[in-house]
């Protein structure tokens, strides 16, 4: 398994997956969440809602799929980051669990390269170096990593850009 490191928008991003920082409704938000559903149209939410019907929604840690309606992308995993407060251990539980949980729908559905966001460290105030290195240990560390060709981190601001260079190239 590959790593790459991107800044950019990640709605434009063309790979077989892209992961949505979701919440628990599955019915879209601010940030990553409102840009993926705004770009990708309807049919996400659509299938959104069939998901919410089945079992209600999608909780903290855990992940879904969709397709990725008019965006480039094949499908968007969406999985719902932790909001960053009370139990700090916890909640960096919950946080691997994003990242685990979308590896592993992605080798259930066969994708190869899938793009993350900065999960958890917009709205929900994750401090970003610790959710970078979250992020990187939790990829690193998966056990069927053989079946993925690569992951692209995908950062929006600057500040996670640079942390997660700084940990990617000297801490090899
Ligand atoms: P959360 O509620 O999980 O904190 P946010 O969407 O508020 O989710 O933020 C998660 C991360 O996604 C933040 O680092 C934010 O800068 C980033 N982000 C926002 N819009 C985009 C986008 N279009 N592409 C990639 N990352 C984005």
């Amino acid at each position: 398994m590959k790593i790459e490191l991107l800044k950019a928008d990640i709605t434009e991003i063309n790979v077989d997956a892209i992961v949505n920082a979701a919440n628990t409704s599955l019915f879209g938000g601010g940030g990553v969440d409102g840009a993926i559903h705004r770009k990708g149209g309807k049919v996400i939410l659509e299938e959104c809602i069939q998901i919410r019907n089945r079992q209600g929604g999608c909780k903290t840690g855990e992940a879904v799929i969709t397709n990725a309606g008019n965006l480039p992308s094949k499908f968007v995993i969406h999985t719902v980051g932790p909001v960053w407060n009370g139990d700090k251990e916890e909640k960096s539980k919950l946080l691997a669990d994003c990242y685990e949980n979308s590896l592993n729908l992605a080798v259930e559905n066969g994708i190869k390269i899938i793009a993350f966001p900065n999960i958890s460290t917009g709205i929900y105030h994750f401090p970003k170096d610790k959710a970078a290195e979250i992020a990187i240990k939790t990829v690193k560390d998966f056990d069927k990593s053989s079946q993925i060709d690569k992951v692209i981190f995908v950062c929006f601001d600057d500040e996670n850009y640079e942390i997660y260079k700084e940990i990617l190239e000297n801490h090899e």
